[in-house]
């Protein structure tokens, strides 16, 4: 059987590094075994998902290099590669499951799970549906339905003894079927869950190897159910470590950009951070750090993964980033290359009308547009010094700034205009004075152009970076203070 590797992304949010670090070892397993790379979009959550966030993980991936032989934008056998456009397939093979007795309808109202978790939790029981709908009988199943009401089907778990599942780095692992829930397959929205969609989808696009992050390494004692229910062939299963922040901790936004568009539009070649996410955990033979996408491929090994948490560590990137701009672009390749990321007429057109009623020579205006070409601002806590607002207000402005930001999703002029002023209004400051800190941490000055402006050329990874960034040099924001202002910024905003 050829092997058939995939990446199944849910596009509800930026296209995130650790995507593009399972695509890259997904990609590389199956190039080496002369196989297809597949990409699938988990859209079940349909509240959550939308069109530019699938489009901005096609993009990034591509831009990285990554790409797929199937796919909904290139299409191949076996589609569609969206689950949202699969519906009917999942809603059979539930009432497949039901239909053979591994599956059960379940009316329990929102209400009623949360009385049954409140019992559990104040009897000291593990919190975890107790099996409520499997008490009806057939005839009350049947008139329930007849009638219409609320369901979802969920699949049955054995009561006792336990669930061993092999994995390619961690070999057998072994989980108690006690801790496992009966999970819902099929909605109320007659949509499927992560867990029935992925296992149906996995076996009808002829998936061999499931290679994905370790946070599913739970899901794993479910899904080898649901294959055998279906008497289906799992594929092999491959957990990989997940990629940490300089302190361990698991990388998340909060202290290092995640968004594979940040690290685009901070300038950084595509080869580079591909070379860096391949020494995630990896390393070739010769344990060189450079190496291209191609090299890898020839190379690549997946038991040479190790499992200690790789650190995704900026300086490092920034080191060999360096290393590929003096190594392998020629002067001609490095000019296309600055053109095409900011160098370019379009982009200088677009800032002129902002600084043509503020210039009087031509040399003022490399200074007035520099910020429009930088990456995070080379700030220190005096250049907040001369603002109206107190030190601790500019830092809780601007984490609210911040926190609006990330919700943003309309990132045009008006948009985010309308946003700040609005929030502004709720927190009863000023306009001008509230705008300052945000001023400097995006523009490094309040004697410049508009910051909405900038923040508009700059685009959402930039802007939320150097806000965070100005966040942090003024000191950053305690735990305790971040809780505090977590409850009334929700409580401004709903
Ligand atoms: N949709 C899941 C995700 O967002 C896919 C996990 C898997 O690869 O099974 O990562």
């Amino acid at each position: 059987m050829p092997v058939r590797t995939r990446i199944a992304p849910s596009p509800t949010g930026d296209p995130h590094v650790g995507t593009a670090y399972i695509a890259l070892f997904n990609l590389c397993f199956a190039r080496q075994h002369g196989g297809q790379f597949i990409l699938r979009i988990e859209d079940t959550d349909a509240a959550r998902s939308t069109a530019s966030s699938e489009q901005a993980i096609f993009d990034s991936l591509r831009w990285l290099g990554l790409d797929w032989d199937e796919g909904p934008d290139v299409g191949g056998d076996f589609g569609p590669y969206r689950q949202s456009e699969r519906s009917e397939i999942y809603a059979e093979y539930a009432r497949q499951l039901v239909e053979q007795g591994n599956a059960f309808y379940c009316f329990a109202t929102a209400d009623e799970l949360d009385e049954m978790r409140r019992e559990q939790m104040a009897a000291g029981l593990p919190v975890k549906y107790d099996g409520r709908g499997l008490a009806l009988s057939e005839q009350e199943v049947q008139r329930r339905l007849a009638a219409g009401d609320e369901h979802v089907i969920r699949m049955k778990i054995p009561e006792q003894g336990s669930c061993r599942v092999q994995d390619m780095l961690r070999g057998e692992i072994e989980i108690e079927w006690q801790q496992v829930d009966m999970q819902v397959l099929l909605k109320a929205d007659g949509l499927p869950t992560y867990h029935l969609a992925n296992v149906v989808d996995d076996h009808l696009m002829e998936i061999t190897h499931v290679i994905r992050g370790e946070e599913w390494i739970n899901s794993a004692p479910k899904h080898q159910l649901l294959y055998d229910y279906f008497g289906w062939t799992m594929p092999q299963l491959c957990h990989l470590p997940l990629l940490r922040n300089p302190d361990k901790s698991k990388l998340s936004k909060r202290k290092n950009p995640t968004s594979i568009q940040y690290y685009e539009r901070m300038g950084y070649l595509p080869e580079a951070l591909t070379n860096y996410l391949g020494r995630m955990g990896w390393s070739m033979p010769d344990e060189r750090e450079k190496f291209s996408l191609e090299e890898m491929q020839a190379e690549f090994d997946l038991s040479r993964v190790s499992l200690g948490g790789p650190i995704f560590d900026v300086e490092k990137l920034d080191w060999l980033n360096g290393q590929w701009i003096r190594d392998d672009l020629s002067e001609d390749d490095l000019l296309q290359r600055l053109k095409d990321w900011a160098f370019n007429e379009a982009r200088l057109k677009s800032a002129l009308p902002l600084i043509q009623p503020r210039i009087e020579k031509l040399s003022d205006v490399a200074p007035a547009i520099g910020h429009l070409y930088s990456g995070l601002l080379d700030l220190s806590e005096h250049d907040f010094d001369s603002l109206k607002l107190e030190r601790a207000d500019q830092v809780k402005v601007l984490q609210f700034v911040l926190w609006s930001l990330e919700r943003q999703s309309d990132w045009s002029r008006d948009a985010l205009f309308d946003t700040l002023k609005s929030l502004a209004t709720l927190m009863d400051i000023k306009l001008q004075l509230f705008l300052a800190p945000l001023f400097v941490a995006i523009s490094g000055s309040t004697a410049t152009f508009s910051v909405m402006d900038a923040m508009a050329l700059l685009g959402p990874d930039i802007s939320r970076a150097r806000t965070r960034h100005a966040i942090n040099v003024l000191g950053g924001v305690s735990k305790k203070q971040n809780k505090k202002y977590e409850k009334e910024f929700a409580s401004l905003i709903n």
